[in-house]
C-alpha cells in the first residue's frame, strides 16, 4: 500500500476497481507507474453538509466529490444518496465513470459524488436542504465546463433542479449545463428516464444478431424490475423477444408463453411488487435469485450487484447476459461464463445510454437548442449500436481469450492513456 491516501484505499469496492485496472493495465502491457497515476482521482472533496431538521434540530453528514480522471474532458458521473457511500466507493465509482464515458466515445473524464445519508428517514424538505447544501459545497468544483453532475442511486430529476437552481443563484446566471437529466422544463429530455433501459436493451439486441441470429422469438428473463429492468424489459418485448420472467426483492413471476409488460407494470405500481401479477399460468416465487438459472436465451441482471457468482454461474443458462446494474457479476463467475461461450456484455458498456443521453442534453442546452425526444433516442440508439459493434470486433478480433468485460477496459483504459500522453500528463 502506498503512503498516499488512507482515506480510500483500505475500501474494497475501491480495490476492485484497481484489480480491474491492473488487469487492463497488463493485457494491454502498461507499466506500472501508469497503474499508480491511475488508480488516484485526480481530486477529492470532501464537505460537511449540515442542515435543520424539521424537529428544530441540527443534523451532519458527510459528502464527497470524486474527480478522477479529466484526460478526456470535464468530469462526469452521478451523484448518490445512501446510508452506505464511503470515500473508497465514491473513488471507486468515479473510475467507473471514467471508464464508461471513455468506452462510449464521448467527450467527458469521470466523477461521482455521494452523501452518507439515509434518505428514507428524512423528509421532502431536508431532502431539499442537504441537496441545496450539498451543491452548494462543491459549488467551486463543478460547472458546465469542468465537472457535471447527474443522478445516482436515490437521486432524480427534482434533485437536479435543486442543484440547478443552487448553482445558477451562486453564478448568477441560468447554468443549464452544470447537471444533467434535469426536468424537461428546465432543458431537460423526457427520454433521460427510460434511456439507460432501452441501452440495455440495444446491446442485447445487437448481441443476439451476432450470436442468435436476432431477436425474434429469444427469451428473457429480467432481475429487477425498477427504471432500468423496466424499460429493458418494455422495449426488448417490443423489439420481437418473448419476456418470460422478470423479479423485484419480493421474488419473480415466469410465463414461458412471455409476460405483459405494460400490464405487469401497472400491478407493480399498484401493489408494490410484480408477484402479485396473476393472470393465467403465471407461477411465482419468492426466491428472486432462481430467475437467473431459468431457461432463456438472454438474461439482464439490472437490480444489484454481485448476484451472479461462481456458485450459481454454472447453472446459468443464458447465452446472452446484459449488465443493466453495476457489477452484477464477479469476476470468478465472468471467467466461468466466458468458459461456457456466454457473452456477458459488461456495465461500463451495457448501462451506458443514461450518460450517453446525459451528453445528448449537455450539448444541445449548451448550443441553447432542444431536440425532440424521438431525434434522441435515434441518436443514442445509433451512437450505442455503433459503440457495441466496435467492442464486440476488437473482442474477437484481439481479446478472445478473456471474457468481453476485459476488452472493453482494454479499450476505455487505452483511450484515456492516449489522451494523457498527448496532453503531456505521462
Ligand atoms: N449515474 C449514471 C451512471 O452511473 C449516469 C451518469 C450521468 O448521466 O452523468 O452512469
Amino acid at each position: 500500500m502506498s503512503e498516499y491516501s488512507t482515506l480510500y484505499e483500505t475500501d474494497p469496492v475501491y480495490q476492485m476497481a484497481v484489480k480491474q485496472l491492473k488487469e487492463a493495465a497488463s493485457i494491454l502491457g502498461l507499466p506500472d507507474e501508469y497503474v499508480e497515476v491511475l488508480r488516484h482521482p485526480e481530486k477529492l472533496v470532501q464537505v460537511r453538509v449540515t442542515i435543520r431538521r424539521d424537529n428544530g434540530k441540527i443534523a451532519t453528514f458527510i459528502g464527497w466529490r470524486s474527480q478522477h480522471n479529466s484526460a478526456l474532458g470535464p468530469y462526469k458521473g452521478g451523484i448518490r444518496y445512501s446510508p452506505n457511500a464511503t470515500a473508497g466507493e465514491t473513488v471507486a465509482l468515479s473510475m467507473w465513470m471514467t471508464w464508461k464515458n471513455s468506452l462510449a466515445g464521448i467527450p467527458y473524464g469521470g466523477g461521482k459524488g455521494s452523501v452518507r445519508v439515509d434518505p428514507k428517514a428524512l423528509s421532502q424538505r431536508e431532502i431539499e436542504e442537504l441537496s441545496r447544501r450539498y451543491f452548494a459545497s462543491i459549488a467551486r468544483e463543478v460547472g458546465p465546463d469542468i465537472d457535471i453532475p447527474a443522478p445516482d442511486v436515490y437521486t432524480n430529476p427534482q434533485t437536479m433542479a435543486w442543484y440547478f437552481d443552487e448553482y445558477s443563484r451562486i453564478v448568477g446566471y441560468p447554468a443549464w449545463g452544470v447537471v444533467t437529466a434535469k426536468p424537461p422544463e428546465l432543458g431537460g429530455l423526457y427520454v433521460r428516464t427510460v434511456s439507460t433501459g432501452y441501452g440495455v436493451a440495444l446491446v442485447a439486441r445487437e448481441a443476439a444478431k451476432r450470436v442468435l441470429g436476432g431477436l425474434e422469438g429469444r427469451t428473457v428473463a429480467v432481475h429487477g424490475f425498477g427504471n432500468v429492468g423496466l424499460y429493458a424489459a418494455k422495449y426488448l418485448a417490443e423489439w420481437g423477444a418473448r419476456v418470460v420472467a422478470v423479479s423485484d426483492s419480493k421474488g419473480y413471476i415466469y410465463d414461458p408463453k412471455g409476460l405483459n409488460i405494460e400490464e405487469v407494470s401497472k400491478v407493480k405500481e399498484k401493489t408494490g411488487s410484480v408477484i402479485n401479477y396473476k393472470v393465467g399460468d403465471v407461477k411465482a416465487s419468492a426466491n428472486h435469485m432462481e430467475l437467473l438459472e431459468l431457461p432463456v436465451d438472454i438474461l439482464v441482471p439490472a437490480a444489484i450487484e454481485n448476484v451472479i457468482t461462481a456458485e450459481n454461474a454454472p447453472r446459468v443458462k443464458a447465452k446472452i447476459i446484459s449488465e443493466g446494474a453495476n457489477g452484477p457479476t464477479t469476476p470468478e463467475a465472468d471467467k466461468l461464463l466466458h468458459e461456457k461461450q456466454v457473452v456477458v456484455i459488461p456495465d461500463i458498456l451495457a448501462n451506458a445510454g443514461g450518460v450517453v443521453m446525459s451528453w445528448i442534453e449537455w450539448s444541445h442546452n449548451r448550443m441553447g437548442c432542444f431536440l425532440t425526444d424521438e431525434e434522441a433516442i435515434t441518436r443514442l440508439d445509433k451512437m450505442m449500436s455503433q459503440n457495441f459493434n466496435r467492442v464486440f470486433d476488437e473482442w474477437q478480433k484481439k481479446y478472445s481469450n478473456y471474457p468481453m468485460r476485459i476488452a472493453a477496459y482494454a479499450i476505455a483504459v487505452d483511450r484515456v492513456v492516449k489522451a494523457m500522453k498527448l496532453r503531456g500528463w505521462i
